[in-house]
């Protein structure tokens, strides 16, 4: 039993030296909000790092999610998997929209394209992925069914700062794409979020929604809400970015010491990396199968008794919250994949803190049934 506990993650922060001289900076000019001078220059350097065409601040992901669906008029049905944080399809009741669960791909927990056209009705009018785990959608699939029905695509990409495929931004995909900066994200400003859009007139639409709907002093355009960026998040922002790049190179340094050990234990099963992929480590999820000696949730009550916390991401599905489970896409007969992962799955500590000691200690408790 070790005394210092282990936890899944621990927020990533510059040291406060650093910070000081920009909040200095805003004690001085009382900008505190409103599209302030940080939060201009932060949207425009995380244009540049993430090279993608648009950006859009938000206070957090979710009022960035709920307002992604108000951008485009999404309403009906939405197409979209029950294996993320609840923020996802939330979002889509928040609007009134009706959520329609897809089961998900084995390999990589993400909505299984090839069940998507199957679910599309005369009320569907998007369609809402998640990156699950940063894990990189079946886009070029997804892309050709919403354009073949009709459909916008929204991808939650809450797990996907950073991450890019053959060099492109996963971010870049589908009508637009939804981040996450929150505290245990892999790049965080305390709370925070953006929608990734395409071009300024929909980054237009997007910014008056996040205001109110106010186009000038007088000239309401839309019932918006208030969705804005403070100055603090947007000056920590530009701060954290300048470490993002060594904080994802410690994370993947410890995805690759877990995959490596894990090989050799059987029954404990690993999402396999894809081909051209920069992955940000921001979850190591792995499956405990039945040739493991222990259940999952066996093993979970293990760590904790060692002092580590590791999670149950995601579980239960969140098809199977009394909010959802009254859906005819919500039965765990349509969704067995889903189903089956939830029961197997356990998210193990990574964080760029985390020493090769604490991993290995991870790594002995797994072992130390076989
Ligand atoms: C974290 C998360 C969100 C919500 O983001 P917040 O910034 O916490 O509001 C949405 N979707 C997924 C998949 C997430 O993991």
């Amino acid at each position: 039993m070790q005394d210092k506990p282990t936890y899944l993650t621990r927020p990533y922060l510059p040291p406060l030296d650093e910070f000081l001289p920009y909040l200095q900076e805003i004690w001085e000019s009382r900008r505190l909000t409103n599209g302030g001078p940080f939060h201009e220059q932060f949207e425009e350097a995380l244009r540049q790092y993430l090279r993608v065409p648009q950006v859009s601040l938000f206070a957090n992901g979710t009022l960035a999610l709920m307002t992604a669906l108000q951008a485009l008029r999404i309403t009906g049905e939405v197409i979209t998997t029950p294996y993320t944080f609840a923020a996802t399809t939330h979002a889509l009741l928040w609007n009134g929209i009706k959520p329609v669960f897809v089961d998900i791909r084995r390999d990589t927990c993400n909505l299984d394209e090839e069940l998507v056209e199957a679910a599309i009705t005369p009320r569907t009018t998007a369609i809402l992925p998640v990156h699950c785990y940063g894990n990189p959608c079946a886009s070029g699939r997804l892309q050709q069914i919403a354009d073949t029905y009709g459909l916008k695509l929204i991808y939650d990409a809450a797990h996907a700062f950073g991450v890019s495929v053959d060099g492109h931004s996963l971010l870049e995909l589908g009508d637009l794409a939804v981040v996450s900066f929150h505290a245990t994200k892999v790049f965080n400003t305390f709370e925070g979020g953006a929608i990734i859009s395409r071009d300024a007139r929909i980054k237009q639409r997007i910014d008056y929604l996040k205001n109110f709907g106010f186009a000038d002093e007088i000239t309401v355009v839309a019932p918006g809400i208030n969705g804005k960026m403070n100055e603090f998040q947007a000056a920590l922002g530009l701060l954290q970015l300048r470490h993002v790049e060594q904080a994802i190179a410690a994370r993947n340094q410890i995805d690759r010491r877990y995959r490596q050990a894990l090989r050799s234990v059987p029954g404990v099963q690993c999402l396999p990396s894809a081909d051209g992929v920069r992955s940000n480590g921001g979850y190591f999820p792995v499956l405990i199968g039945p040739d493991y000696p222990l259940s999952r949730d066996q093993l979970y009550d293990e760590f904790r008794r060692n002092n580590i916390y590791v999670r149950r991401y995601f579980f239960p599905p969140i098809s199977e919250l009394p909010m959802y489970r009254g859906l005819a896409s919500a039965a765990p007969a349509n969704l067995p994949v889903a189903t089956s992962i939830a029961k197997q799955v356990l998210c193990l500590p990574i964080h760029p803190d985390l020493d090769g000691q604490a991993v290995d200690r991870v790594i002995e408790v797994i072992a130390a049934f076989v």
